[in-house]
């Protein structure tokens, strides 16, 4: 079995205990990972902190670190092949879906390169006596926590930023799934930030995680994950105050007004809601059609799910393993939940009988009150629920705490853009569920957490501004 390492100011790093990563298609052990301890995790925030102090990234000049940046994608580019394997051992996904993480990193440090030089302030007129500017300042040390169900690409989506804006980082990679973020980090090492800039750690989330988060020389933290660890990280980093970035989880909805078109539609729901197993924050977890066209609709979605493959992630079908047997456990018994409270399983809701910890693609009718369309599975689930009228529809997809994304499916763009427009969430997508991309604003209201990612807006969620206020003196130099 391969031992994987943690980088650290520069420097690839053994520990005493090693965490052992699982193979979720095949439920066999795949690989060893060191396992931080709070002396690296000191370690490393040291190396960030030094980086930070003397500006190494800070002070050069922009066009520098677009440079490094664009070195990094170059050799992000070179490790999709070996990088995506690991991806797709570790995590269960697709094999092309673990190669379009890798793919889409280099995404993320192309475009935030072109950004790095582009931070400009503003000039603000106070009168003839006075000069007033802002900058953007990097926060100083970015302490990220990544998530298991799309880890490289997460990681890159928030890296990316922060480093083009100047600061130095320590990131918490996943227990479950950390393989694959080495081999993103040893591609980026090639690009030549000074040492010490990138750090990463694979421990455990309450103990390295939580020293991280309440370290003394953290300046931000950027946490995407589940709500109940971004509620315990918001109130552990209260004592600092440090700013923060949440990118929490979703219920997000469609809505399928009466002429929307069948094809379009059912493209979306497969990709919505099956794509990675459902295990995805923006999944199209329910799915909302108007009562004219609701038979109709229904029984081409349960039929799409119906005809799905399921396997390991090499032989590339539409459902692949989820990525632990405590997730499956939670996602089946939240399935049992939703029988013992009426729901009508309408496919699927049960466990193949294969080795891996996979989930059959299921399609349950509920009612919105139902613990099934309020909480987040995380798997292979779509919730369908009738409606009537548009007003319905957008009390029912916004009648959950979370607001992450949310869908209109319909053949008027009046319609759907007035629709569209009364929806909860930081992205609403029309015709196709995933618009979008790299290059649009993504994040969430309500318990889907708050700030951005994503698009140029979100490298303004890595600095501050400063504003320099200047008093003209009347005579003699200044
Ligand atoms: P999780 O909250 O269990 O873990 C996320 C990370 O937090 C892991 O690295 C974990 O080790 C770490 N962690 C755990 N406890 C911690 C603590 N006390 N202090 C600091 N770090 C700690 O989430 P998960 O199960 O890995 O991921 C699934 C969740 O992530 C879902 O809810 C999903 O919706 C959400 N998610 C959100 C987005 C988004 O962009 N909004 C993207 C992907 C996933």
């Amino acid at each position: 079995m391969t031992h994987y390492l943690n980088y650290i100011d520069g420097e690839w790093c053994d520990s005493e205990h090693s965490l052992t990563v699982m193979n979720p298609g095949t439920a066999e052990a795949y690989a060893t990972i060191a396992e931080a301890t709070i002396a690296d995790a000191d370690r490393a925030m040291a190396a960030a902190r030094r980086v930070v102090n003397q500006g190494l990234l800070s002070d050069v000049r922009p066009a520098v670190r677009t440079e490094w940046m664009l070195k990094a994608a170059a050799a992000i580019r070179e490790m999709v092949d070996e990088g995506g394997l690991v991806a797709c051992r570790e995590n269960g996904k697709s094999l092309q879906d673990a190669k379009d993480e890798f793919l889409e990193s280099a995404r993320y440090f192309e475009y935030y390169a072109g950004m790095a030089d582009k931070l400009e302030g503003t000039s603000i007129p106070l009168g003839k006596d006075y000069v007033d500017f802002t900058q953007y300042v990097p926060f100083g040390v970015s302490v990220q926590i990544v998530p298991w169900n799309f880890p490289v690409s997460i990681c890159a989506r928030s890296l990316a930023p922060a480093l083009a804006a100047g600061n130095a980082v320590v990131i918490k990679s996943p227990e479950i799934s950390p393989l694959a973020m080495t081999l993103l980090i040893q591609a980026i090492e090639k690009a030549g930030f000074p040492k010490g800039t990138i750090n990463l750690l694979c421990g455990k989330g309450s103990v390295v995680g939580s020293h991280l988060v309440q370290h003394q020389e953290v300046d931000q933290i950027v946490f995407t994950g589940s709500v109940p660890t971004g509620q315990r990280i918001l109130q552990d980093s209260a004592q600092r105050a440090t700013p923060s970035v949440m990118e929490l989880g979703g219920k997000s909805a469609a809505i399928a007004l009466k002429d929307a078109n069948l094809e379009t539609l059912l493209k979306s729901v497969q990709v919505g809601i099956f794509f990675n197993a459902g295990q995805v924050c923006s999944a199209m977890s329910r799915l909302l059609i108007q009562k004219d066209r609701y038979e109709e609709v229904k029984a081409a979605v349960v039929e799409m799910a119906k005809s799905l493959t399921i396997g390991q992630g090499e032989s590339q079908p539409d459902i692949t393993p989820l990525v632990s047997a405590d997730q499956q456990a939670r996602v089946l018994e939240m399935i049992e939940q939703a029988k013992a409270d009426g729901a009508n399983i309408l496919t699927g809701g049960y466990a193949p009988d294969l080795s891996g910890y996979f989930v059959a693609p299921t399609v349950i009718e509920a009612t919105p009150d139902m613990r099934i369309a309020q909480e987040e599975v995380f798997g292979p689930v779509l919730v369908i629920t009738p409606f009537e009228t548009d007003q319905e529809a957008i009390e029912i997809a916004n009648g959950t705490d979370f607001g992450l994304v949310a869908g209109v499916f319909g053949g008027k763009l009046n319609q759907t853009l007035r629709v569209a427009q009364q929806l909860r969430g930081g992205q609403v997508f029309i015709n196709e569920w995933f618009a979008g991309g790299i290059e649009t604003p993504f994040g969430g209201v309500g318990l889907s957490g708050f700030g951005r990612e994503k698009g140029q807006e979100a490298i303004y969620s890595y600095v501050q501004t400063r504003n320099i206020a200047i008093r003209l003196q009347q005579d003699g130099d200044v």
